[in-house]
């Protein structure tokens, strides 16, 4: 039974300091379905006194010690998933099929390709031939604070704490105060994997009250955070006084460039992608920008994709997409879709409110707009719903002016048969990722941004990297 109320601070569950409880809302029902304790700032330096004890002997751990760790971790995940799912589906509302194939398995992803990457770091070797003493060694950069979301939460936090532990690095997760029961079933892996006392900690809290203070703790050396654009820039100011590295996870506003020789599930395959996880993901490809010549033929399938997409409860089987996560969000995507209208974008299915059939829940309608407008609030603003912006082009420039013309730069996408096109356009967008054709990033990718989408590398050998500091050794005696 998941202790909901208490908090894993070095090695055991432990009652807040100050008693604060906090109602989990399932998104299908708007109903309750859990309590928590949100921590404070006591709470907080509570857990980061037992990591920076244990970073003393974690830290200096043998490389192989910390794998045969992960390794254990991956099999205890692995034969609790059937509670992981059952916890990401009640606390952000995937539907449970989804949670099963799609949000827990992202976890058992990650932390089987962080066991292969982590084979490949040396963390001690030569500089280079012309310097025989000299070495360079990687090693942990100390205490991290990890700050995550609640949209893919197994994603976010296996990418963030599976690479610190490997590193060396000793922790305090702090999850999403909305989205938090899956962070308590993964504490109760890593306790039943063996993780030393005080490596991994965990804190539940709210941004106000855990997050800021593990952002301006003096002990904390490092911050790495998925979220909102508006908390990384406060998260960043509250780490300058300390000069922690802080790196960061933000939105995105991918462009999906659609040629006229494009395959011919190109279309439908985008607005799939628009619609997964109900539209709740960074890297989601909301705009499409489409050629001319089969804009209306796009705009055609775009419609019926969308009016084929059915919406229910997450707690029903099927390929179905769940409520979005929160009052707060389903009201933020309302308005915006109200806005768009407003601005006088072409609304060819969904719109505002609920789906027909459903009366309750933070369910939206799977909404296309057509002729949107670079400039207009839906082109601009990451929506975080089921909310595609369709956009004709005329040249491959236009396109290329028209996708990189955003605050963001996370994932864009290209979908042509012209190779020399596809590489062209590689290079020139402006993102930390582009995928074409549908083709998904193979295993050690590193998952990132530029410019507001925050400029983190997660995943593969950059991700362990992030929690490592480079030190140069001249001197050294021949072994
Ligand atoms: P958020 O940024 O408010 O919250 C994410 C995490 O940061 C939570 O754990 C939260 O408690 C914490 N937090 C919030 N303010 C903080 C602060 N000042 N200091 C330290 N920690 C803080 O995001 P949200 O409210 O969950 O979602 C709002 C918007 O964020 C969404 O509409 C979406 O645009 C964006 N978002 C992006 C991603 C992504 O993967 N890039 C994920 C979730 C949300």
């Amino acid at each position: 039974m998941t202790r909901k109320h208490e908090f894993y601070i070095d090695g055991a569950w432990v009652a807040p300091l100050t008693p604060h409880d906090f109602d989990v809302i399932d998104p299908s029902t708007e109903e309750v379905c859990a309590t928590i304790s949100l921590g404070t700032a006591a709470d907080a330096d509570r857990a980061v006194a037992a990591a920076k004890r244990a970073f003393e002997s974690w830290s200096q751990t043998a490389p192989a010690e910390r794998l045969a760790l992960v390794e254990r971790i991956l099999k205890v995940y692995e034969s609790r998933s059937e509670d992981m799912s059952r916890a990401i589906s009640l606390e952000m509302g995937a539907p449970i099929d989804m949670a099963r194939s799609s949000q827990t398995t992202s976890g058992t992803w990650h932390i089987a390709n962080f066991i292969k990457a982590f084979k490949e770091i040396e963390f001690i070797r030569p500089l280079g031939p012309h310097a025989p003493n000299d070495r360079i060694a990687l090693e942990p950069i100390g205490v991290v604070g990890l700050i995550t979301p609640w949209n893919w939460p197994m994603n976010q936090v296996s990418l963030k704490v599976i690479p610190a532990l490997l590193a060396g690095c000793t922790m305090v997760l702090k999850p999403s105060e909305i989205a938090p029961l899956s962070s308590l079933v993964f504490a109760e892996i890593l306790d039943e994997a063996g993780v030393p006392a005080g490596v991994f900690n965990l804190v539940n809290g709210d941004g106000a009250g855990v997050g800021s203070r593990l952002s301006s703790h003096p002990d904390v050396e490092m911050i790495s955070f998925t979220g909102s654009t508006r908390a990384g820039i406060a998260i960043s100011k509250a780490a300058a006084e300390s000069l922690k590295r802080v790196c960061l996870e933000l939105g995105g506003k991918g462009a999906n460039l659609v040629f006229a020789d494009a395959d011919e599930k190109a279309v439908e395959r985008g607005v799939r992608h628009c619609f997964n996880n109900t539209g709740q993901s960074c890297n989601a490809p909301t705009r499409m920008l489409v050629e001319r010549p089969i804009y209306d033929r796009a705009v055609e399938i775009a419609r019926s994709v969308a009016e084929d997409t059915r919406v229910g409860s997450a707690h029903e089987p099927g390929r179905h997409i769940g409520p979005v996560v929160s009052q707060a969000q389903y009201d933020k995507i309302q308005s915006l879709i109200e806005k768009g209208i407003a601005e006088g974008a072409r609304l060819v299915a969904g719109g505002p409110g609920r789906p027909e059939h459903l009366n309750r829940g933070y369910f939206v309608r799977p909404t296309v707009f057509a002729d949107v407008k670079p400039g207009m609030t839906i082109e601009r603003e990451e929506i975080f719903g089921p909310v595609l912006s369709m956009i004709p082009f005329d040249t491959e420039e236009e396109a290329v002016r028209i996708a990189n013309d955003t605050p963001y730069g996370l994932t864009n996408y290209v979908q042509s048969q012209d190779g020399a096109r596809r590489n062209r356009l590689a290079r020139k967008l402006r993102s930390g990722m582009v995928e074409m054709n549908g083709q998904s990033r193979a295993a050690g990718s590193p998952f990132g941004g530029v410019k507001s989408s925050g400029r983190a590398r997660e995943g593969g050998v950059w991700g362990i990297e992030e929690f490592l500091e480079v030190k140069a050794i001249s001197g050294w005696a021949a072994e």
